[in-house]
């Protein structure tokens, strides 16, 4: 077996070269003597970007901090070191009716990197963000002090590191609420859409109505089909499993294959046949949660089926009224760019506030899109996106991005001064030295220059 690799989820930047066991950091930044700009947490690399990356530095491996400390059975409320995953949390919480009340599309991530990118899942209309759902944690900084950090004690630290990308320090542990839930299981419904114009009929509607609602458009459908798709609404069954399942990954890839397996003929037969499959009846089935919400879980290392040069996702957000016209703009300009995205994804964010400083969820519709990585002309595609996203007053994911430019960034997070001034001097990623910095620059701070 070869060395581990501490990538990002996308693989089109480099790996990590330089990381450290999480015990080393914590007495590196006990001591006092952590240097400027050398650490970053890594917590499972499921961001798509480059975010949990810093070339310069030193990224520290979280993940054997990953014990479970407390669960109150009554209450929900779990404590847990950073590193823990969140499978590992629904196995725990699971017999006693309890289930994180905020999962995104994978369970193979930290506790310590849901919180740091305030991540979102299928109920944001109902639940909000993770952020919503921390009750504290405790982060070490490099002055060598644990901060006990929750809305009421050290505040603005709490709300800085919420969303804060690894930035403020390390978080050590954290306690979170969970949500009681009848059972695991999900009554899924796949109901059909012939065009965008149906999908944001049935968008509010189907948010009202239940716990997760997300809809799938089939991308590469032309003419007639065009933005035809499926919105998938659920909520937990009444009756069902309370243990968990095997954690994905009975599949897995092999190799690294030596290009983009996902090209597009494979794409649209796979589109077809999976709306084939899904959407050939309407009628309500009782499913299990892990194809419900992890169902690219199934088989792991599926990121390596884009080839060496791995793939870009774009995930962006724009507000309600003017979501038609924008989500058709940026699913038209991949089109012409004759990009297939594997995934497409549309979901309405509801207005349930973070407590973050800077979280990417806000009221309107997310599009996510997933392309091989062709360099320039992936990037060209991508820069049309960013402008079509934030000349709708939209904004860009950090989290899932590799690439965008400062103005994009400064566009989408006009407050991203206020997470800098709260910024642990002894932290960076290539994502912020990429955007922030330059920023910082231009506003003639010279030390940012150095
Ligand atoms: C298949 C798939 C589906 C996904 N679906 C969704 C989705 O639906 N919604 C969504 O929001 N996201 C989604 N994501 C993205 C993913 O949920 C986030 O990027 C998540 O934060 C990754 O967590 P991680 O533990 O792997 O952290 P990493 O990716 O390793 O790091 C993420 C950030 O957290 C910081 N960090 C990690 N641990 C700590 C710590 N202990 N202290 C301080 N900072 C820390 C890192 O520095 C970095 O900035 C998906 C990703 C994949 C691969």
């Amino acid at each position: 077996m070869g060395a581990e690799r501490f990538d990002s989820f996308g693989r089109a930047t480099p790996p990590a070269t330089r990381t450290m066991p999480a015990d080393d950091a914590i007495a590196l930044m006990k001591s006092g003597k952590a240097k400027k700009n050398a650490l970053l947490a890594y917590g499972n690399g499921r961001s798509y970007g480059d975010s949990c990356q810093n070339e310069a530095g030193t990224v520290v491996d979280m993940r054997p901090l990953d014990r479970i400390l407390a669960f109150n059975a009554e209450t929900g409320l779990l404590e847990a070191e950073a590193g823990v995953l969140l499978s590992d949390i629904m196995a725990h919480a699971a017999p006693y009716g309890f289930f994180p009340a905020v999962v995104p599309g994978t369970q193979f991530v930290t506790l310590g990197g849901a919180i740091a990118n305030d991540v979102h899942g299928k109920n944001h209309h109902r639940r909000g963000t993770f952020g919503c759902h921390v009750e504290s944690f405790t982060l070490l900084r490099s002055d060598g002090r644990i901060y006990r950090c929750s809305d009421t004690d050290n505040a603005c630290l709490f709300q800085a590191t919420i969303g804060g990308m690894g930035l403020t320090g390390l978080i050590l542990s954290a306690s979170i609420r969970m949500m009681r839930v009848p059972s695991l299981d999900i009554v899924e419904k796949a109901t059909p859409f012939r065009d965008l114009g149906e999908f944001f009929d049935l968008a509010e509607a189907a948010d009202q109505a239940n716990e997760y609602a997300v809809a799938w458009i089939d991308q590469l459908a032309g003419g007639h089909r065009r933005g035809r798709g499926l919105l998938f609404t659920g909520n937990h069954a009444e009756h069902g499993s309370h243990t968990a399942s095997h954690a994905g990954g009975r599949l897995s890839v092999p190799f690294q294959p030596p290009f983009n397996v996902l090209n597009r003929p494979f794409l649209t037969a796979f589109n077809a046949a999976y709306r084939w499959k899904k959407g050939r009846s309407s009628v309500p089935r009782h499913v299990g949660y892990q194809g419900f919400f992890f169902p690219l879980d199934g088989l792991s290392g599926w990121n390596r089926l884009y080839g060496p040069k791995g793939l870009f996702q774009h995930q962006s957000v724009v507000p309600e009224d003017v979501a038609h016209r924008a989500v058709k703009a940026l699913l038209e300009a991949a089109r012409q760019a004759g990009q297939g995205s594997f995934l497409t994804v549309l979901k309405r964010f509801g207005s349930i506030r973070s407590p973050a400083l800077l979280s990417f969820p806000r009221p309107g519709f997310t599009l996510t899109l997933d392309f091989p990585n062709r360099g320039e002309v992936t990037l060209q595609l991508l820069r049309e996106l960013d402008r079509i996203t934030v000349e709708a007053g939209g904004a860009v994911n950090p989290y899932k991005d590799a690439r965008m430019g400062a103005d994009i960034f400064a566009a989408s997070f006009p407050d991203w001064q206020r997470l800098e001034a709260l910024r642990d001097p002894a932290f960076m990623s290539d994502f912020w030295m990429r955007t922030a910095k330059k920023l910082d620059v231009r506003r003639g701070n010279v030390e940012a220059a150095e």
